[in-house]
């Protein structure tokens, strides 16, 4: 059996994307990936010209080809983009992905801020798991989201993009369900969010699938690394992931199912529940409580 053609063109195809049943050539599937994008960025009102956007650069495929995307978007709407990594100590891992970060920022000519959990709380996730600590997901999480809010503020951003694709929103909006954490889903798009030194965050590639965020990087030559993180394997999300996956292979379009329910639900419980978060007694971030998760965390593990 031959290589299947494209649905647009002679061109061999490199990828059949089962939810909408078409075959693409890298010049068709390009153009599919950075049109959604673009759709995207305009269906949320994601981006307004001049914003200033801080985002979050793992070095991992989503954050370094969304990094590619918003600089070449900026040329039809002009924005003002910096990059944030953060380096949270875990080894043969990180290295690499920092590395591929220094490089997209260098070759782009974006200012690249890197902030390590080593300098900002003296130790690095790896040493925190070596001496006994557990659900390493659950606080790096939480310490990221803190420190790359902050970051963000600091270099005068107004906006802070993430990497977050489709699969991470359906694994996302399935974990709150099945943990009863409904909150959870309504506080995740977070626009909503009111509090003077929260810095309101977007997700460019919500409707992008893993998958083809790798095959987009491949076709544009953008070389990732493709490590998993060491601590990834323990997590819950892993559990969900691989369920998601399955569904997917059966049920084409099951993803995209999930993030739909989730834009439903976000909607509805949006107009509810407005929120004006309270300021942390310890550190000023915003925060649900009087003390915020990113400084209880920090006197209970750093
Ligand atoms: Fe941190 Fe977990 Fe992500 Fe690894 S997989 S970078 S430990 S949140």
């Amino acid at each position: 059996m031959g290589i299947a053609k494209c649905s647009k063109c002679d061109s061999d195809s490199i990828i059949f994307l089962h939810y909408v049943r078409k075959h693409f050539c890298p010049r068709h599937f390009r153009e599919l990936f950075e049109k959604r994008f673009r759709s995207t960025v305009r269906e949320f009102s994601m981006i307004t010209k001049g914003d200033r956007i801080a985002v979050g650069l793992s070095g991992g495929k989503d954050s370094t080809v969304l990094l590619r995307c918003l600089h070449e978007l900026s040329d039809d709407l002009p924005m003002e983009l910096v990059a944030v990594t953060i380096d949270e100590g875990i080894d043969n891992y990180r290295d690499a992905t920092l590395r591929i970060a220094k490089r997209e920022t260098r070759a782009l000519g974006i200012e690249h801020k890197i902030i390590s959990f080593k300098k900002e709380f003296g130790k690095t996730l790896d040493s925190i798991m070596k001496n006994g600590g557990s659900l390493p997901c659950s606080y790096c999480g939480v310490m990221r989201r803190g420190l790359l809010n902050r970051a963000a503020r600091e270099l005068g951003a107004n906006k802070l993009a993430i990497g977050h694709n489709l699969d991470d929103v359906a694994q996302t909006t399935l974990m709150n369900i099945l943990r009863n954490e409904p909150d959870r889903i309504a506080r995740f798009m977070e626009p909503q969010i009111k509090h003077p030194s929260f810095i309101q965050r977007i997700r460019p590639l919500l409707r992008t699938p893993e998958k083809e965020v790798a095959i987009y990087a491949m076709v544009r030559g953008i070389n990732i690394d493709h490590q998993e993180c060491p601590y990834a394997q323990s997590a819950f999300r892993q559990i969900v992931r691989r369920q998601l996956n399955e569904m997917e292979e059966s049920h084409p379009g099951t993803k995209f199912k999930v993030l739909g329910s989730f834009l439903s639900m976000d909607k509805a419980m949006k107009v509810k529940s407005e929120k004006t978060l309270k300021t942390c007694s310890s550190c000023g971030e915003p925060s649900a409580g009087k003390i915020c998760r990113f400084c209880e965390m920090k006197i209970s593990f750093f």
